[in-house]
């Protein structure tokens, strides 16, 4: 596999050194054989994830990974052109008086290697695709293995329909993604944990390959003592509920006011039961991908109850490690205060439990937020706006929204990506189209050169060294 992969992407490479230039025309009819292909197996694709879920009903995977990606393929298909101009820019003084002129070309890179992720197996692959494809660049996407319908259906679907000079796609095991990941692609874009995410860095530094890493975290909530408590709660059950919690940017851990924490648990809990009446074979509800992630997610949870952590469930239920090994749709789980020392406070939950915390002064909650890794999302939910700017004002991460949860991540015409260990690069938008460009200044020098009436050129004469001197000013 490493042979015919490293194969693939030198005749990938040798088909783009060969046309270097691609126009905004050819792009556009790039971007939409993929769409084409999406849209014409939508179904096989929506049958696949809802196979690999064991349950991910199909409505979900439309809107999520189908409905998602076509916006970002179509998004960039229409907006591409005026991002490939030329930009001219400022040239120094005095050569600017000279008829010296400068701009910024964008030019493809070359080849992009792409690895996904499971929870958005398609939406991880195609939204940095259409940014790719827009910049110019040919792709090989490589699925992850732990929705493996989905990997073969993407495989078959790809090399049916498109040229595998122009997209490819591998499928196999973690030891493929390692061989993947150290080949000499010419920009490399990862989504998946942190702890993987150094791995990729790691591989891709023998060949210098620039990365996009779309990592995760743990991503607060800050609910202001302004808030709808009712309206916050309704909104965060939702969103902790989506996909089954299995959201890069869904909400972990949660800063109630130390007098409404317990209410607010209430209003959780009752939400998430009016949206979810039952869990067992709700098709509105995304199971847990695997009964290994299922566990992983119960013993987060049994791990601090048995610490003597109050937790609290929106269903009865005997046991959730019961659940990993039934339909593996876990109700949600609300961990109430934890110490710092439980693995619920220091792991990524991405699942269906939420960690809730009391607070008596925001600036806690700044400092406690400052004092782990910086998050992929950061949430805020208040009218107190004086309040509001002091919280993003001095916290940092990937992306906010206020007064909801994941919608900045939706935006087409914005970033998208992490910061420190929840990432670096984006893609989205005209920043995904810079991501995989290369950004190349030409500068274009005057017919007259002036350095020698300047006395620039050597041999110096005496006094060369005071003439630069005096001009080191601070003005
Ligand atoms: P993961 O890191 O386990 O796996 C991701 C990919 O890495 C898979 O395709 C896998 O084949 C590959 N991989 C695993 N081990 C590897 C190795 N040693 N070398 C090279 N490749 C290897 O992540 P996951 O469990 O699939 O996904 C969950 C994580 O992804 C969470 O942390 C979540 O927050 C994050 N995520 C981030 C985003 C984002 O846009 N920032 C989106 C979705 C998920």
């Amino acid at each position: 596999m490493t042979d015919s992969m490293a194969g693939l992407l030198e005749r990938q490479q040798a088909a783009h050194t060969l046309q270097m230039s691609v126009s905004a025309a050819q792009r556009r009819e790039r971007i939409q054989q993929v769409i084409n292909v999406v849209v014409e197996n939508h179904q096989a694709l929506a049958e696949a994830m809802e196979a690999d879920f064991g349950g991910r009903s199909q409505g979900f995977s439309i809107m999520n990974d189908i409905l998602g990606s076509l916006a970002c393929l179509k998004y960039t298909r229409d907006n591409l052109e005026p991002w490939m101009q030329n930009e001219n820019r400022d040239v120094f003084s005095p050569y600017d008086q000279l008829g010296s002129t400068a701009r910024v070309e964008y030019q493809p890179k070359g080849s992009v290697g792409v690895i996904g992720t499971w929870n958005a197996p398609l939406y991880t692959l195609l939204a940095p695709l259409a940014c790719a494809l827009g910049a110019g660049n040919r792709v090989i996407l490589k699925p992850s293995e732990v929705t493996p319908k989905t990997a073969e259906t993407i495989e078959r679907i790809f090399s049916q329909h498109i040229d595998p000079l122009l997209v490819a796609v591998v499928t196999g095991g973690v030891d493929v993604s390692a061989s993947f990941s150290a080949l000499p692609f010419d920009h490399m874009v990862f989504t998946g944990s942190t702890t993987v995410g150094k791995k990729i860095m790691r591989a891709a530094s023998d060949n210098l390959v620039p990365v996009t890493l779309e990592l995760g975290g743990k991503s607060p909530v800050v609910v202001s003592e302004s808030a709808d408590l009712a309206e916050a709660c309704k909104r965060l059950a939702l969103a902790k509920s989506n996909n089954g919690g299995q959201v890069c940017v869904s909400p972990d851990i949660i800063y109630f006011p130390r007098a409404k924490l317990d209410q607010a648990a209430d209003l959780l809990l009752e939400n998430f039961r009016t949206f979810f009446p039952q869990m067992s074979d709700n098709p509105d509800f995304v199971p847990v991908v695997n009964q290994h992630h299922c566990s992983r997610v119960a013993q987060l949870v049994e791990q601090a109850q048995a610490a003597g952590v109050e937790v609290r469930s929106s269903h009865d239920v005997a046991s959730l490690s019961d659940i990993a090994a039934q339909d593996k749709r876990l109700p949600l789980q609300l961990v109430i205060s934890p110490s710092k020392d439980e693995r619920i406070m220091q792991e990524e939950i991405f699942g269906p439990a939420l960690v809730l915390l009391p607070y008596d002064d925001i600036s806690e909650v700044i400092n406690d937020i400052n004092s782990r890794e910086k998050p992929l999302a950061l949430y805020y939910f208040g009218e107190d706006q004086a309040e509001q700017a002091n919280v993003l004002a001095n916290t940092t991460s990937g992306g906010v929204s206020i007064n909801d949860c994941l919608m900045h991540a939706a935006m087409h015409d914005a970033p998208f990506g992490g910061v420190g260990a929840s990432g670096m690069g984006h893609y989205h938008g005209r920043e995904g189209f810079l991501s995989f460009s290369h950004m190349r200044t030409v500068f274009v020098a005057p017919v007259h050169d002036p350095r020698a009436e300047w006395g620039m050129l050597p041999p110096h004469y005496e006094g060369f060294k005071e003439a630069m001197a005096a001009q080191v000013t601070a003005d």
